[in-house]
């Protein structure tokens, strides 16, 4: 199946918006098999509109839209195509009645400019909105009118706003695509989520085991984010779940411990399901990642279970008076160091009540550098039953991947520190 996405916005061209309906669309259609040949992302122009949309037509089998189809004058996509395509637009009763009950739920009188939104090209499937008030529409078209070798073209088109765009997308147009237009082959897509491992040396780590698999059809996909590598399995043939399964099989007991999770798993949502499943607790006390640290565990849903709290002690005072570092240690190493970075870690496991304790300490640059601590120096301490650990490290990059790469390496430290537990009581923590 030949696919185009067409983004409209002028607000894209300006710069204003990321096109994130590129990126996120994308992702799902190819995560449900499907692949994007083309995408154009065009002003709110009408001749722009026409002409791109025109091209596509002529190409592809489905064409996807998105935006432009709200009550305001910039909005043009849903008129600029009911003339290209020569349907009429007609006043939907059934959805001038949703848009009328979407504002009678919110209690708000329903401006008269609404209503256009409930004219729709005759002929169209309507897509009910259930974030907003414009619906998305999904319509048939005859490609040999526009070049195409296609007697049957679709035209789909989503409202801008992602809140709106994204449900209706996987609940409602997904499921449609995947019955009007079956895969032509079975296709399985895995992902295996990895930390501490560069994707050259992940690379290096897993492919001489699959060299056979890659033969029969496997795919293998290296993807790098901020101290994450992602190994995406991949197959589309008859037996290509079968294949994916074999290939990780093999991979998962040579990642060993680099491998955190799969698919949408984030490393923060690791670590707190292995606290949750230890009924153990956290605190933390972060200096340079100015607590993105707490922001990162937080933003996991479930967080309250394991997670304490802590403290940002980005001065020398806040060090000494909340996580109790002596300022002997302070005058004799300085803030940024492995002896600071453990009494902060034991005063803030001690002070705040936790099993484990996470401590931050380094030199985000600019300014702040010396010859013995160089900008993008850290130190992690992990305070534990067992004791405290610390590792070093040197992070140069702008300020807030530094504070990304170095709050990874704290959780990382911490999942390693309860895999190593679980590993010496027998029991290895389920990816
Ligand atoms: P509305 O009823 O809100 O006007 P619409 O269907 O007319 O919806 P647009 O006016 O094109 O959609 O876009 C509405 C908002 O949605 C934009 O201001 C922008 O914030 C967001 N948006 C639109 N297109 C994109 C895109 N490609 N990527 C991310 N956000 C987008
Ligand atoms: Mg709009």
């Amino acid at each position: 199946v030949s696919i185009e996405i067409i983004n409209t916005g002028s607000e894209l061209m300006l710069g204003r918006v990321l096109n994130t309906h590129q990126q996120w669309l994308c992702r799902q259609l190819t995560d449900a098999g499907y692949a994007v040949d083309r995408q154009t992302a065009v002003a709110d122009r009408p001749a722009d509109i026409r002409q791109t949309v025109t091209e596509a037509l002529g190409r592809a089998a489905v064409v996807i839209t998105t935006g432009g189809l709200g009550p305001t004058t910039d909005d043009l996509t849903r008129e600029v195509i009911a003339e290209l395509v020569g349907s009429p637009l007609r006043e939907d009763p059934a959805t001038l009645q949703r848009i009328q009950d979407w504002f009678a739920l919110r209690k708000r009188q329903a401006p008269p400019s609404v209503r256009i939104q409930a004219t729709v090209p005759e002929g169209a499937v309507i897509v009910a909105n259930r974030n907003g008030t414009a619906p998305g529409l999904i319509m048939e078209v005859d490609g040999s009118r526009f070049g195409s070798t296609r007697a049957k073209v679709w035209l789909v088109m989503l409202p801008g706003p992602p809140r709106e765009l994204r449900p209706m997308f996987r609940d409602q147009v997904l499921p449609w695509l995947k019955e009007a237009h079956p895969l032509a082959q079975p296709y399985t897509a895995h992902t295996l989520k990895t930390t501490g491992l560069g994707e050259s040396a992940a690379q290096e780590l897993i492919a001489p085991a699959l060299v056979d698999l890659v033969q029969q059809g496997l795919e293998i996909g290296y993807c790098a984010r901020t101290g994450e590598v992602d190994l995406r399995f991949a197959a589309r043939q008859t037996n290509a779940a079968a294949l994916v399964v074999e290939a990780e099989r093999r991979v998962i007991p040579i990642l060993d411990q680099y491998l955190f999770g799969r698919e949408e798993d984030s490393l923060e949502g690791t670590v707190v399901r292995m606290l949750t499943d230890r009924k153990a607790t956290l605190a933390v006390a972060e200096s340079c990642t100015g607590g993105l640290l707490a922001h990162r565990i937080t933003n996991v849903p479930g967080a309250s279970e394991v997670f304490k709290g802590g403290a940002i002690t980005y001065s020398n005072e806040l060090k000494l008076r909340l996580t109790g570092v002596k300022p002997e240690t302070l005058a004799a190493h300085g803030a940024v160091s492995e002896a600071t970075a453990r009494e902060m870690a034991e005063g803030a496991r001690e002070r705040f009540g936790a099993d484990y304790a996470l401590a931050i300490t380094g030199i985000a640059g600019p300014g702040g550098g010396s010859e013995a601590k160089p900008v993008g120096t850290v130190f992690v301490a992990l305070a534990h039953g067992g004791g405290t650990e610390a590792i070093r490290s040197f992070n140069t990059y702008d300020r807030e991947t530094f504070k990304n790469v170095t709050a990874q390496q704290a959780l990382e430290l911490l999942r390693r520190r309860i895999c190593h537990e679980a590993a010496a009581g027998g029991s290895l923590p389920r990816v």
